[in-house]
């Protein structure tokens, strides 16, 4: 596991403010990591994922098997900062059952005809299950705030894009995860924090190696030119909706596997916190266990 300290950094503490810039995005988080080295801190990331991703199977089978909580993460992050590559890699040994993904993209005419939450309340994770979101509700409080002229085509009421229009966006968000937490939804969110000049790699790699061409997307190197835009909106977004409920993370993402083994980590640790058991059998059904078993051994 990873020690605390270094989680305690990247959680958002409920009511702070915060500059995204304060946030370290390399692999190095202190002098400690930074003496012993990249290979070696590399290699400790890559025991410590594995452990944690055999750790996750396992909470998320007593999770299924329990049936009281679900788990909803949230992946957020401009764009190539490793979102789907962080759920591959932190999720391959989980459950397919007892796992759902979901992406959000532009949303559609129907979705624009209901309000910003409705498509996400049926995306929710049941009980038992664990639930990714890859991008979320918080693209409302991202994509508009930097291009206002997006809510012109909304057919929202009059009064859209003030102050108390966001603020009442807000308000909203952290009502829903509210409801959701006490109704047994343990809510991770985490911010894959690159900084600028990796993206540049990033986009770079994208549009020269033929397989990763597909993921190129115009829309990127527009959005890039708005950086700054959108690190305030992450900003204000993370600082008005980190709660003790649903808490915010800034990952540092410059390196994929920093990101991963954190995340990884991160979602461990909360369900062992829920101290799950296996449902216990009590002696009436043990006595059906085994006449059910003596049963088929003597046909
Ligand atoms: P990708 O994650 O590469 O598939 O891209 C999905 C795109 O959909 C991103 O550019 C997001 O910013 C955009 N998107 C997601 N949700 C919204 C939203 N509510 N309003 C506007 N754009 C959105
Ligand atoms: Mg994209």
């Amino acid at each position: 596991m990873i020690e605390e300290k270094y989680l305690e950094r990247l959680l958002v503490k409920p009511g702070k403010k915060l500059k995204l810039t304060d946030f370290y995005t390399g692999w190095a988080q202190s002098n400690a990591l930074r003496e012993a080295g990249k290979e070696a801190v590399k290699e400790q990331a890559a025991e410590i994922l594995e452990e944690s991703r055999a750790a996750l199977a396992e909470a998320q089978e007593l999770l299924w098997a329990d049936k009281q909580y679900s788990i909803l993460v949230i992946l957020q992050g401009m764009d190539t900062s490793g979102k789907d590559g962080t759920i591959k890699h932190v999720l391959s040994g989980v459950n397919p059952q007892g796992c759902r993904v979901m992406s959000f993209g532009v949303p559609t005419n129907d979705e624009l005809h209901h309000t910003f939450l409705w498509r996400f309340w049926k995306a929710m994770p049941r009980r038992g299950e664990i639930g990714i979101f890859n991008r979320s509700y918080y693209e409302d409080v991202l994509v508009p705030k930097v291009h206002p002229v997006i809510l012109e085509e909304q057919q929202l009421p009059p009064g859209y894009g003030s102050d108390a229009f966001w603020e009442a966006r807000y308000e909203d968000i952290r009502a829903f995860e509210r409801h959701h937490h006490a109704n047994g939804t343990i809510i991770l969110k985490f911010f894959l924090n690159i900084s600028k000049e990796e993206q540049k790699e990033r986009l770079l790699s994208r549009l020269k190696t033929e397989k990763k061409q597909w993921k190129f997307s115009l829309s990127d190197l527009t959005e890039r030119q708005y950086w700054s835009h959108y690190q305030a909106a992450y900003e204000e977004a993370i600082f008005q909706t980190s709660t003790d409920d649903a808490p915010w993370y800034v990952i540092p993402a410059d390196y994929k596997w920093v990101a991963r083994t954190l995340v990884a980590d991160i979602i461990v640790r909360a369900i062992s916190r829920l101290d799950l058991r296996y449902p216990e059998i009590s002696a009436e059904e043990m006595k059906e266990i085994e006449k059910a078993r003596i049963h088929l051994e003597s046909e």
